[in-house]
């Protein structure tokens, strides 16, 4: 198992179809497929479909769908299956983005049974956590996020870890315009990867893919992923504006 650099684009709920279609082609035309980095497109399920298709071609480009459901399937109206995502060849899922964990109140048990359906389905799981600002200010930031880390992914099976990606996302940094420092970041993702040692070992640790989300845009992605243990971004406001999207993609060095 090799790390991997990623940059994510979870969209949310914006844009509408045709400025999404204009999105999606203005960043594939930039595109720069001869570094070794991995593109996921995160848009809004009615919108899978149709970027799934554009990106079919493409070399290291990926779609992923910014939730699912806890439930293999059912009378769940409103909901959509890993299994429904991964038949339309969705091959990556955002669980516990903290958005959902405050306005949707998803608990540790949902995060679990999310993350067993995206496995069953041969989802590839990008899986956030990170603390709030009173926790920063508090210093417990390093105990908020060992917790996190712990109650969802204990009983992860360590022959899918391939399928695992990490993403820190301070949620005072989520768009708020105020990124940690590259300083802050590294300090976490080396800490997060310990974290992983003790629970797998250090070699499947030393090979995960750990993602710094955070309003992480043009300016200030280079900087964070030149620190050695940010293997890249998830990116949410910034991957809206094609422009800035694929600077980003082209960030690392
Ligand atoms: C996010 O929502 O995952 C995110 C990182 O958002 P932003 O880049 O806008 O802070």
């Amino acid at each position: 198992m090799k790390r991997k650099k990623i940059v994510a684009g979870n969209w949310k709920m914006n844009l509408d179809f045709s400025q999404a279609n204009s999105l999606i082609e203005g960043v594939l035309k930039n595109i720069d497929d001869t570094k070794d980095v991995v593109c996921v497109f995160i848009p809004s399920f009615p919108y899978l479909n149709s970027v799934i298709e554009k990106v079919k071609q493409k070399k290291n480009v990926y779609v992923g769908a910014q939730n699912c459901s806890e439930h293999e399937k059912g009378a769940f109206t409103g909901e959509v299956s890993a299994k429904m995502l991964q038949s339309v060849a969705c091959t990556y899922v955002l669980i516990g983005h903290s958005e959902r964990r405050a306005y949707f109140l998803e608990s540790t048990t949902q995060l679990i049974h999310k993350i067993e359906q995206a496995l069953s389905a041969n989802l590839n799981v990008i899986f956030c956590f990170g603390e709030q600002l009173a926790e920063r200010k508090a210093n417990t930031h390093f105990q908020t996020v060992k917790a996190q880390l712990i109650e969802v992914l204990s009983q992860y099976p360590k022959e899918k870890l391939d399928q695992l990606v990490l993403a820190y996302e301070p949620v005072w940094a989520i768009g708020t315009g105020e990124t940690a420092s590259p300083e802050q970041a590294q300090e976490m993702h080396a800490f997060v990867r310990t974290v992983m040692a003790d629970l797998f070992s250090k070699e499947e640790a030393d090979a995960m893919s750990i993602l710094y989300g955070g309003s992480c845009n043009a300016k200030n992605a280079k900087e964070l992923f030149l620190c050695e243990d940010v293997d890249g971004g998830l990116i949410g406001g910034a991957s809206l504006v094609a422009e800035d999207f694929c600077a980003i993609l082209n960030s690392f060095s």
